[in-house]
């Protein structure tokens, strides 16, 4: 038997039960400032289904990652309370409405708890119920890196689908189109009202055509500028990245981010006011060496590290 000092990060990266990251599996958010939650749910994809399955492969995965950050040289499991929380759970997993009721009743616990969430999806539609969660009594503003900006309305006689959450959160004043920006957004569409709906609403749209041109430190200084002080969410939508990097996902669209891009994008948003993050959209059918996974499980400790200083940095 292991004594109470036993610290999974210690052992051997293939041993032990794979939590987030091997950190501590605690169902109780209380005393948290880090809580980590798969949400295995894809009802809104409009292309390949599956990534109901990325929070499980996330954190097979996730077991690769280690404590401190080559670059800032911080352990955020040292510096704030990080947990595994588990899953979100279903009352009627085939009652869309119940299921988004389900999400959003998790995330006000979370957010009453005093902890930051930090989600492995599920597709892009989990985000819109985690914001009616945390975000009910103040609009947040956003970080998107994404190849769509899913702002689009009705798609196949349903509003609801993994293209249409940031259209909803901004309609019910959850999200500010104002401090939003979106990046890496490309591909063809068959119309653009999404397109337009970001532009119209005031988001900062950076297509991936001015991601290059500009270069990753203009960009860094453009989404701080945008989001300014107040309190910012950051989503990652792996097909953000160019599908060389990320395969394992419903929409790929080529000519995207580098993971190298992506990494030193997210290091440059360190103390920003922050208030959780996710990671979507990694389809483990479509991902038969692990890699997109593997990619997801780094960019989510990323977020995590930012989130870190920032719970460490209020501690103080
Ligand atoms: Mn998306
Ligand atoms: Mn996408």
């Amino acid at each position: 038997m292991e004594g109470p000092a036993f610290n999974p990060q210690n052992s051997p990266r293939y041993m032990e039960i794979p939590t987030f990251m091997r950190s501590p599996l605690q169902r109780d958010p209380a005393g948290l400032d880090v809580a980590m939650i798969g949400v295995p749910y894809d009802g809104g994809v409009t292309c390949r289904a599956g990534a109901r399955h990325g929070p499980r492969e996330i954190r097979n995965q996730s077991s690769m990652c280690r404590g401190i950050h080559h670059v800032s040289r911080l352990n955020p499991f040292e510096i704030c309370r990080v947990a595994d929380v588990g899953d979100v759970g279903f009352s009627k997993i085939f009652d869309r409405d119940a299921v988004l009721a389900d999400i959003e009743r998790f995330y006000r616990r979370i957010l009453e708890s005093g902890a930051m969430p930090l989600t492995a999806g599920g597709d892009h539609s989990i985000t819109y119920p985690i914001f009616r969660g945390i975000a009910r009594h103040r609009p947040i503003g956003m970080i998107h890196i994404d190849a769509h900006t899913d702002t689009w309305g009705e798609w196949g006689g349903s509003r609801f689908h993994h293209g249409s959450p940031f259209r909803y959160a901004v309609e019910e004043g959850l999200l500010d189109p104002k401090r939003t920006i979106q990046i890496g957004i490309r591909g063809g569409q068959a119309v653009d009202d999404g397109w337009r709906f970001s532009a119209d609403s005031g988001m900062r749209v950076v297509f991936i055509d001015e991601f290059v041109e500009l270069g990753v430190e203009k960009v860094i200084a453009e989404a701080r500028r945008v989001v300014g002080d107040g309190p910012t969410y950051i989503t990652f939508d792996v097909d953000g990245l160019d599908p060389v990097y990320a395969p394992g996902t419903g929409t790929p669209e080529i000519g995207g981010l580098t993971t190298r891009e992506a990494q030193q994008f997210l290091r440059g948003l360190r103390r920003l006011n922050l208030v959780g993050g996710d990671v979507v959209e990694v389809c483990p059918p479509f991902d038969p060496s692990g890699n997109t996974a593997l990619v997801g499980a780094t960019i989510m400790y990323e977020i995590l590290c930012l989130l870190a200083e920032v719970a460490a940095a209020r501690a103080r």
